[in-house]
């Protein structure tokens, strides 16, 4: 009889104990300084390259870990519990090395995806422009053919770690207008023509830069288009089924943390001579916390075990990015209502973990975007199975 397995295996309780060795000596002491004062640090991605978390379900022949989306989970779980800046740096890097496995040539594999997997390059992924964000497919963006290069013209908004990422994944124009018209090139830091713009001046996150990139005829050679012309909101589209779950599992990370601060507050403060866990009103807010994290858990580690054994999930991932980020804000606005005063305080890092929590609903398809996924699976049917 084949049972169901809710324990972590060694290894994976080995990688979480692993990252959460690394998070509490290498990240917690800077996190707060860094947030204030908006710095990334390129030097950690390498850092958490050394011990093999930023390329976790690549393949070792690409200097990859080998493991899977379940293990992939939980060291973006465990980063985001401290800073959750990182840990979308972490999974964006991530996505650049999903969307060259999947999509890349041997020779693009080769040559791109080693540094990525092993913390020594960053990565990024640029699709959302001005005036296409969740319409992705009206992207302006162009890249014309011309002889053995595109000349790349246009502007692209919100890309995280773009002043810092060695490779990035754009996506532009080189059709027809709407979704078959994009092709994905793979542009390398420091081309002519490349420019960095605004720097986003955000409501958290500051650790994780976002950028605005601007491209005047820049000559990204043939040979760095991914797939075929036509191809590139389909490997987008697909990039994100895997991030969400990334996105999710950094809900998790942040709202663990959360509830761990609240229930800590909720045992020592007194008020009307008991502790505050004593009054109802607040243990049934933190059993609340528990169960939707609980839930929520359990929902990203099936959307995880899904893609690690083939089957279909973006169904599953839609739901879990959607349940899994809207728990977090709840549970993070919850934590700082049970501190009180000090909940809304940079004493503690709850309103910060609120304002991280936030951006989950908004990036890689905002909830609004999940519940279309969603309902269109479950009126028109699930589309094919993405890789
Ligand atoms: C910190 C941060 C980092 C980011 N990083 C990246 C990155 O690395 N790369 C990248 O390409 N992009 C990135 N983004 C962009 C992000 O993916 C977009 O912000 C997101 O897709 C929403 O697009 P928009 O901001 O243009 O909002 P809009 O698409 O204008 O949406 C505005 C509101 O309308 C809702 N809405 C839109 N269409 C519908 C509809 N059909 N039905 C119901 N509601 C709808 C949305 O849910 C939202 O609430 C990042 C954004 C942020 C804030």
């Amino acid at each position: 009889m084949h049972k169901m397995n809710f324990e972590e295996s060694p290894l994976q309780s080995e990688l979480r104990s692993l990252t959460r060795q690394f998070t509490q000596k290498e990240l917690l002491p800077l996190v707060e300084e860094d947030e204030n004062n908006q710095r990334f640090r390129p030097e950690l991605i390498r850092k958490l390259g050394d011990l093999g978390l930023t390329g976790i379900p690549l393949p070792i022949n690409y200097g990859g870990a080998g493991l899977g989306y379940q293990e992939y989970i939980i060291a973006i779980e465990e980063i985001a519990a401290v800073n959750a800046g990182y840990a979308i740096s972490v999974a964006v890097t991530g996505l650049t090395q999903m969307i060259l496995n999947t999509f890349g040539n041997e020779e693009q594999k080769k040559k791109y995806i080693p540094p990525l997997a092993k913390g020594h390059a960053i990565g990024a992924f640029s699709l959302s422009e001005a005036n296409s964000g969740s319409d992705a497919a009206s992207l302006k963006t162009t890249a014309q053919k011309q002889g053995n290069h595109y000349l790349v013209n246009g502007t692209k908004l919100w890309t995280t770690q773009g002043d810092s990422a060695d490779t990035i994944i754009l996506m532009a124009r080189t059709g027809e207008a709407g979704p078959r018209g994009i092709s994905a090139f793979i542009l390398e830091k420091g081309i002519s023509g490349f420019q960095y713009g605004k720097k986003e001046k955000k409501m958290g996150c500051h650790t994780s830069h976002t950028m605005e990139l601007i491209f005047q005829n820049v000559e990204v050679p043939a040979e760095n288009r991914i797939g075929n012309e036509g191809d590139g909101l389909k490997i987008a589209m697909t990039a994100l089924d895997s991030g969400r779950i990334t996105i999710a599992a950094a809900a998790l990370g942040i709202s663990r943390a959360a509830l761990q601060i609240a229930i800590h507050h909720a045992q020592q403060r007194e008020q009307f001579g008991k502790p505050l866990s004593e009054f109802q009103g607040i243990s049934f807010m933190l059993a609340d916390m528990a169960v939707l994290l609980n839930a929520a858990t359990l929902l990203v580690q099936k959307s995880a075990w899904l893609k690690d054994e083939g089957k279909s999930f973006t169904h599953e991932a839609a739901i879990s990015k959607l349940f899994a980020t809207d728990m977090a804000m709840k549970v993070t606005t919850d934590a700082v209502q049970i501190l009180g005063g000090s909940g809304y305080t940079q004493d503690f890092p709850l309103e910060r973990y609120m304002r991280e929590a936030k951006v989950l609903q908004i990036v890689e398809g905002t909830n609004q975007i999940q519940r279309m996924i969603i309902g269109r699976n479950l009126t028109q049917g699930p589309k094919r199975k993405r890789k």
